[in-house]
């Protein structure tokens, strides 16, 4: 039997369709994560904004192409919110987030091991699952009615499954990490019980509030910690971030962005930014805009504000389409420009990598602090090697082994 598990959305999607893909092989069907003919399709889906919700519902009559009689089994954000738009395309199954075992039972027949499945992680990088869910509640949000209450799991199953996995890189993922709990440890405890891993470790995306002393020092306690921290933004205004239910303001956020340069210099701070949010002002925006080089971001993922049904911020009076439009060009272009800053300061420095793939000539791969770097020789995919960061290159910079 072949099966094609196909993922839209984050990093926990990924993880999830992960552990339905070890259990399809474990189960022994050929397996793919690329759309092509297979006799069954999982469809994990995403409904983070409306573009990815169409995104997977369209999903469907893509698989349907390569084979028009297969099974097809939804899951995922877009599944759990309107199921029934799946159920009308005529699919085999619908579920949403979370716990996969119903639906890889479904699709194994009688297969009931409610145990978790360790993903099989193949690549360089192993996206390790240390918790579900967020209580948090942002106004824009739609994540936490679809994936539900926090839930962590525990830091010996987590420490487990970093030890089996080959990949020399292990990264913390989950809706919200910031708030892991397993019986009273939180995530600080969680990155002290790994301080004998010998992997690199790279955390998922963070709030402001799990930025402290203590966590800083645990992490300068890990064997190999990329310096890489995903705080999350969203405004750069802080009326628009009370709008918003995020609780700090600009003036918190830039002093978390302090602690993290004066305990690891070279930190990759990277961060989500949200455009055209209703009560966003022209003066707003602009504080999006000037915060950029103020917390000195080495990546910006700007968004457009999309409105979804259901959460606090669908009731307000959405902008103009020529006002959003306008905001997200200026700020990918601000974003753009952070990027090369950020990129340009490391020229000539000596940085790590872990090489991922060699393909047109270079081995590519991201340094601790995730630069992208292109190394024009053929390099042993996995390994981690020294080089010396030259000139802006594609998404990332030239470099050559040091
Ligand atoms: Fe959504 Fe806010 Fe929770 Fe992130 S923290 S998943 S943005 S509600």
């Amino acid at each position: 039997m072949k099966a094609v598990v196909f993922t839209l959305g984050c990093k926990v999607n990924e993880a999830e369709s992960a552990q339905v893909m070890a259990a399809l092989e474990e189960a022994g069907w050929e397996v793919s994560d690329k759309l092509g003919y297979a006799q069954a399709y999982v469809l994990n889906t995403c409904a983070v904004t409306r573009e990815a919700e169409k995104k997977s519902r369209q999903l469907v009559a893509r698989a349907r192409k390569f084979n028009p009689e297969a099974q097809i089994f939804v899951c995922g954000c877009a599944g759990r919110k309107d199921p029934q738009a799946f159920w009308q395309k005529g699919v085999t199954y619908v579920t949403g987030a979370g716990d996969k075992s119903e639906l890889i039972s479904a699709m194994l027949g009688g297969f009931n091991d409610k145990k978790f499945l360790y993903p099989k992680q193949t690549g360089t990088r192993a996206f390790i699952k240390i918790q579900d869910g967020c209580n948090n509640f942002c106004s824009y949000c739609i994540i936490p009615y679809l994936r539900g209450r926090e839930k962590s799991r525990s830091i010996a199953d987590i420490l487990g499954e970093i030890e089996d996995t080959n990949c020399p890189e292990a990264v913390l993922n989950g809706i919200n990490i910031s708030s892991f709990n397993d019986n009273g440890n939180n995530l600080t405890q969680l990155v002290c019980a790994l301080s004998g891993v010998k992997k690199r470790i790279r955390l998922g995306s963070l709030e402001c509030s799990a930025i402290t002393p203590q966590l800083l020092l645990a992490l300068h306690g890990l064997q190999d910690f990329a310096p890489q921290f995903h705080l999350s933004l969203q405004s750069g205004s802080t009326a628009v971030l009370r709008a918003m239910n995020r609780h700090y303001t600009r003036e918190e956020y830039l002093q978390k962005c302090q602690m993290i340069y004066s305990s690891f210099p070279d930190a990759a701070i990277t961060t989500d930014i949200i455009s055209g949010f209703p009560t966003e002002s022209e003066e707003d925006f602009k504080d999006s805009l000037s915060i950029i080089p103020q917390a000195g971001f080495a990546r910006v993922h700007a968004f457009s504000f999309s409105p979804r049904e259901g959460t606090v911020a669908f009731k307000m009076k959405d902008l103009p389409p020529q006002i959003k439009n306008e905001r997200i060009s200026r700020l990918l272009a601000a974003a753009k420009q952070a990027e090369s800053a950020y990129i340009s300061k490391f020229f000539g420095k000596t940085l790590t990598f872990v090489a991922e793939e060699y393909v047109g000539g270079f081995t590519m791969g991201y340094t601790g602090n995730y630069i992208k770097v292109y190394v024009p020789v053929q390099l042993q995919c996995g390994k981690i090697y020294s080089v010396k960061v030259g000139s802006p290159y594609a998404e990332g910079a030239l470099a050559e082994l040091v």
